[in-house]
């Protein structure tokens, strides 16, 4: 079985639109996560030689992870927990540009900015979730081949990451350790069946964190990754304030934009902003080739 075939054979098995709501997550999830670990097992047996990196097994990280984890109570609850990085610890003048790909509704993929990123050469980190990934497969398997970006998971449904069910923004957590485990890596096995490679960096949707979850994303091999500087707040700053965003870079900076609201300013606003700071001689890095500086 080629890797083209297991790929359409699982996104055909998890038949999922990347609009639906979560209500049925919790049996879907799990029929989810069999399927996804009988595809790894294929590749095992069949095709080792394909894979970049070892294959994910779900059904195993998923008991190691409940066993290690359930019933420890967090205590901490934010952007900024312990464990989160937000900077790259260097005096040069580099900065690290990351975008988000959120849920994956009609209209969400920002072509003008990409194809700005791509003429003016600039490298990116993009966080992608696994509902925008199953809305735009072909945009993310073009993204992907693109070294300019390198892929980072931005969770499967998109939820803060908690291990109680807390809010953010009035959006709902995972709400215990088996969902954060699932939030976190059903999206890291699809990466991985999908591109061969497995995310080094996670960010959740909405980035809040307990400090429960951050652990659990580093015992499956993440570095969590928010960010200093707020480039568009949510994709609600207009290309003026944008461009004023990015006017205050420092060295070490981590922005924050989207690319899933073309129908908002920010290509514009980042257009201008990140042509400025090239002049002045900012170098923009993936967040892989500053990964010993990420604090
Ligand atoms: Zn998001």
């Amino acid at each position: 079985m080629n890797l083209f075939l297991s790929v359409s054979i699982f996104l055909m098995l998890s038949g999922c639109t990347g609009t639906e709501s979560t209500s049925p997550a919790k049996e879907t999830g799990q029929n989810k996560s069999e399927e996804a670990q009988e595809i790894n097992y294929d590749k095992v047996q069949e095709e080792p030689e394909e894979l970049g990196q070892e294959p994910l097994n779900y059904e195993t990280e998923k008991e190691r992870i409940i066993e290690q984890y359930e019933g420890i109570t967090p205590t901490s609850w934010g952007e900024n927990v312990e464990g989160v990085i937000t900077e790259i610890d260097t005096n040069e003048k580099i900065i690290a540009l990351t975008f988000d790909a959120c849920d994956g509704t009609p209209d969400s993929f920002d072509e003008e900015l990409i194809n700005f990123l791509i003429e003016e050469d600039i490298p990116a980190t993009i966080f992608i979730a696994g509902q925008w990934i199953e809305a735009y497969e072909e945009e993310f398997m073009e993204l992907s081949d693109n070294p300019l970006f390198e892929m980072a998971n931005h969770g499967y449904d998109h939820k803060p990451l908690s291990v109680n069910g807390e809010l953010a923004y009035g959006i709902r957590g995972t709400q215990n350790v088996q969902e954060t485990f699932e939030e976190i890596f059903k999206n890291q096995v699809l990466i991985q069946e999908m591109t061969g490679e497995t995310p080094k960096y996670f960010r959740s949707g909405t980035a809040f964190y307990d400090e429960v979850s951050v652990e659990i994303a580093s015992e499956l091999g993440l570095k969590i990754v928010n960010y200093n500087a707020l480039g568009d707040a949510g994709g609600t700053f207009n290309k003026s304030k944008i461009v004023e965003s990015l006017e205050v870079a420092e060295p070490g900076s981590i922005y924050i934009f989207h690319m899933n609201q073309p129908q908002g300013e920010i290509a514009r606003g980042v257009k201008e902003g990140v042509l400025q700071l090239k002049d002045q001689g900012y170098e923009f890095m993936q967040l892989q080739e500053v990964d010993e500086l990420l604090k």
